[in-house]
């Protein structure tokens, strides 16, 4: 039973920035040392130059998105995200989304490793594959969404942040450049059929 493409995983480059620099103060495991709220924001952070595309990363993997991203996201009446200002860059916003889907953790790719007590969370996760896979039924609704699990290592991970399949289309149409769309499946054969699978694209 082939799985169904249900979405698609955005990433952009990264920008050769640190969203936190110093991150001792922060609030973190005793343990491990990662800190507890990984989406803590920074209105201090600057981006510096000016790059072309709509969606970037820092290493510490937040997404730092445009005006015209949040431009699409407002006209499109989209819930569950929101943008949070920058005091010294007022064209740029760090992107958080509340809509919360599972990642599907049967899939024998997912790689979890140094797994601590004290907080619960593997220090290193990786997806081990170009593809994205989600423990949902049907294809997402129109909207954004991103993972439960965080990826990544120690202190620079972050959720896949995942798209519908009707708003990549939306993106694309809007003029949203600069963003890698990776097939994201999900469960069983609920999703959209497709003669060939899908691959990772970008606009
Ligand atoms: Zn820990």
């Amino acid at each position: 039973m082939a799985r169904k493409l249900v979405g698609y995983g955005l990433s952009g480059h990264f920008n050769g920035t640190t969203f936190i620099e110093d991150k001792s103060s922060l609030e973190h495991c005793p343990n491990c040392g990662t800190r507890y709220d990984l989406f803590t924001h920074n209105p201090n952070y600057k981006m510096g130059r000016k790059r072309r595309g709509h969606l970037f990363y820092t290493y510490d993997l937040i997404p730092i998105v445009t005006q015209p991203f949040k431009d699409f996201v407002w006209e499109n009446g989209y819930a569950g995200v929101s943008f949070l200002p920058f005091k010294r860059d007022l064209e740029r916003f760090h992107l958080i989304v509340e809509n919360v889907i599972p990642y599907d953790w049967n899939v024998p790719e997912l790689k979890l490793d140094e797994y601590c007590n004290i907080c619960k969370r593997y220090n290193s996760v990786a997806t081990g594959t170009d593809d994205r896979f989600v423990a949902v039924n049907a294809p997402l609704d129109d909207g954004f969404y991103r993972t439960d699990l965080f990826f990544g290592h120690g202190n620079n991970k972050g959720p896949i942040y995942v798209v519908g399949l009707e708003t990549v289309e939306k993106m694309k149409a809007f003029g949203l450049k600069g963003i890698i769309f990776t097939p994201t499946f999900g469960l069983g054969d609920n999703g959209r059929e497709t003669d060939e699978k899908p691959k990772i694209f970008y606009l």
